[in-house]
């Protein structure tokens, strides 16, 4: 439910950051169909260099323009530690995904705010945040275009040994490499289709490429194969390190390795811990982890459901 399908009827927001990011005007866009939903400040405050990658979220309540009424975050507040690993689980519509869109400023909140670093988000250049914090989507969009362009993704000025080193440490190579024409080989609809699991390594060698201070991952609810599983999660293992990262998680490998979990329901923050702790309180998070991942394991049957103490 995640960003690439997530406007009505319009130009999803990945496309348009795309094609803004390819220079496209905002007028442009508008003609698109999709309006520009938030200003860059005037003068936007610099990110400090390197950074550290400390969230803070704050009372944050926030209605999608089509629904003012109906806020889909309703006074949500979390602090996140630099390089701390948390999971966000909770019911379908729970707002997991909306406060993603709100992390990379998609929208703006109608009350609250995000700080990353110590500044609100709103007071920093879109462009500048965006290369901050790096999403890997559930479902990758892969371009018409080769590897090359497809993994640099709008940026510029990146040289094909970066790419490469990327796309290696995205488990990515092991599948380039044997396309005809290599890294050259012309991908997307029109090309070479890819697996699921392929495409979610680009996304992983797109996001290394960026190195982000934080990442936001929405795992993928479908199982890969056991081959393509195995690659991913060494890939995401190396894209995290020293990151701090927020993941949707569906997995229950993963909410076992996370740092904390935190169950988000209605638009706020209901419960956090370890999943062994959660699992004890016997509130939601235990009722969520029985149907779905207990579902998870049926289908999934290398899950470690019983492999740790
Ligand atoms: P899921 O696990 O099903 O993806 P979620 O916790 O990620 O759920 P969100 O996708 O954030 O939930 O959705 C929260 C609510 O906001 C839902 O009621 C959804 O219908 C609504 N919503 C999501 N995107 C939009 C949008 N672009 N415009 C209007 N409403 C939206």
């Amino acid at each position: 439910a995640l960003l690439v399908a997530s406007s009505v009827g319009g130009l999803s927001e990945v496309t348009a950051e795309l094609l803004r990011g390819a220079g496209a005007s905002e007028r442009l866009l508008e003609l698109l169909g999709q309006e520009p939903q938030i200003q860059p400040p005037r003068e936007p405050r610099a990110l400090p260099s390197p950074g550290i990658g400390r969230i803070e979220i704050r009372d944050l309540t926030f209605a999608y323009p089509a629904h003012p009424d109906n806020p889909v975050l309703e006074g949500l507040s979390l602090g996140i530690a630099p390089g701390e690993k948390v999971a966000l689980v909770g019911p379908s519509g729970a707002g997991k995904s909306t406060l993603f869109q709100l992390l990379l400023r998609f929208y703006d909140p109608q009350q609250g705010g995000i700080r990353l670093d110590g500044l609100d988000l709103r007071d920093l250049h879109p462009t500048d945040l965006r290369q901050r914090i790096a999403i890997v989507p559930q479902d990758p969009v892969i371009f018409g275009a080769d590897a090359w362009e497809n993994i640099r993704y709008g940026l510029a000025d990146v040289s094909d040994d970066a790419v490469r080193q990327a796309a290696e440490a995205a488990q990515a190579t092991e599948f380039l490499d044997r396309l005809p024409q290599g890294f050259g080989t012309f991908l997307g609809e029109r090309g070479v289709r890819l697996s699921g699991g392929q495409r979610q390594r680009i996304a992983i060698a797109r996001a290394i490429l960026r190195d982000p201070l934080v990442l936001l991952l929405d795992e993928a609810t479908s199982a890969l194969d056991a081959e393509s599983e195995r690659l991913v999660q060494r890939a995401l293992e190396t894209l995290m390190e020293c990151r701090t990262s927020l993941i949707i998680a569906h997995r229950l490998a993963t909410v076992r390795k996370v740092d904390r979990i935190l169950v988000i329901d209605r638009g706020r923050l209901a419960a956090s811990g370890r999943h062994d702790e959660l699992m004890a309180a016997d509130g939601l998070y235990a009722r969520l982890a029985r149907l779905q991942f207990h579902a998870d394991q049926e289908l999934d049957p290398r899950l470690p459901i019983t492999a740790e103490t």
